[in-house]
């Protein structure tokens, strides 16, 4: 893990003015609020929550999810799942699929020493030389028999990765059964495509055609006299529908602990918790000019993909728009429609929090996060976290 450097492990105890900008700010008080609602939406629903760690890459965090009743964690490479068994956390699935032999050769000595220590790694397959690759990786390392839980990853529509549901699903599961270091544990049916769909009613359409596949799959699996211990797969976007499902037994969401720009442009679900942003990126303004100010948080501070930065609630008469200033700098112009018809802009030196469009790459762009309680206002900095798996691609 990353050490914290002294000047930010002496802004502990501090008020929030003293943190510099622009700087990864988390509203403590929100992140717990959504850790609970979480917790209390899965134990309602009967299903287990692995959430994905994609999104803060980090192992404090992790295992404060896991205090909460997360029963462990997802991530995409092998290289942040090694940060967090670094970190402390021992239940890790790499929701992805892995076919290089050099990343499968630390994905099973991960997979030793996590059970050495009472853990467990799972993996996913799409196909038969996945299966074979890793199982050689498993038998290079001297595994013990059943040592890494497999998933057979199917293709729900997102057309990315996945077998397709059904013979095809098969076929890859009774080759792992057939691979004694090897152990099925179960179907992954994500479908990424689905979570940003804007309407509640389009999103449980698109998880009505998930879900007539995973049964189709299911189907196929009964006929071949094969049991499948766990589907598993949603996002924040789509987890009302799968949860409700009576098919899945468990849930992967990541940004429900922050909640991005993007994500709160959905129609929310009604069965859906109310989870609210976390993430803020602070900035100040650096320039003012007559009909703009300039910020000095640029698309090196957050991530654009999914859409720039909304600026939080400021009151309508101070409405601000913000427009791509380039690596460095945002630049706010009074929002007009919003009701800012004075042209108003804020001073030098004037504080600004930043709501990202996407926080998953956002967090990557930082290697430390600050935790503030109490409020972005008047609160202090609570603890500092760092993202061990910053920039973890391999
Ligand atoms: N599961 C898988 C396999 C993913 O790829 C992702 C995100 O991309 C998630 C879960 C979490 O989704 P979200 O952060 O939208 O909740
Ligand atoms: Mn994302």
């Amino acid at each position: 893990m990353k050490s914290i450097p002294e000047h930010l492990q002496a802004l502990v105890g501090q008020a929030v003015k003293r943190i510099d900008t622009p700087a990864l700010v988390i509203d403590l008080d929100a992140m717990d609020r959504n850790i609970e609602r979480m917790a209390r939406f899965a134990q309602q629903h009967g299903v287990f929550w692995r959430p994905h760690a994609k999104l803060h890459k980090c192992a404090h965090i992790a295992l404060l999810l896991e205090h909460a009743g997360a029963c462990g964690h997802c991530v995409q490479k092998v290289s942040e799942a090694e940060a967090l068994a670094e970190g402390g956390v021992n239940n890790i699935f790499i929701s992805n699929e892995v076919i290089a032999p050099l990343k499968l050769a630390r994905a099973a000595r991960l997979a030793q020493w996590l059970s050495t220590r009472g853990g467990r790694l799972a993996i996913a397959v799409d196909g038969l030389e996945g299966v074979a690759r890793l199982a050689q990786a498993m038998k290079d390392a001297g595994a013990a028999e059943s040592a890494i839980d497999v998933l057979v990853e199917i293709n729900v529509g997102q057309n990315r990765c996945g077998a397709e549901p059904g013979a095809a699903a098969v076929a890859i599961a009774q080759a792992i059964q057939a691979e004694p270091r090897l152990r099925f544990a179960g179907l992954q049916a994500y479908h990424g495509g689905a979570q940003h769909l804007r309407t509640a009613q389009e999103r449980k359409a698109a998880i009505a055609e998930v879900l007539r596949l995973v049964k189709l799959c299911s189907h196929e699996f009964g006929r071949a006299g094969m049991a499948i211990p766990l589907i598993t797969g949603a996002g924040t976007g789509t987890m009302v529908n799968e949860a409700g499902s009576g098919v899945y037994g468990e849930i992967q969401p990541g940004s429900f602990l922050f909640m991005d720009a993007d994500y709160a442009a959905n129609e929310r679900d009604a069965a859906q918790p109310v989870f609210e942003h976390a993430l803020y990126v602070k900035t100040q303004v650096m320039s003012v000019s007559n009909d703009h100010a300039v910020c000095d948080a640029g698309h090196k501070a957050h991530a654009i993909d999914s859409g720039l930065p909304r600026l939080h609630a400021l009151a309508a008469e101070h409405a601000l728009r913000f427009a791509n200033g380039g690596d460095e700098h945002g630049v706010l112009h009074p929002d007009n429609a919003a009701g800012n018809t004075s042209g108003w802009l804020p001073a030098l030196g004037e504080t600004l929090w930043l709501i990202p469009g996407h926080c998953d790459p956002t967090v990557n762009l930082h290697d430390f996060l600050i935790g503030v309680r109490g409020g972005r206002l008047k609160g202090v900095v609570e603890r500092i976290f760092s993202v061990d798996g910053r920039g973890a691609l391999t």
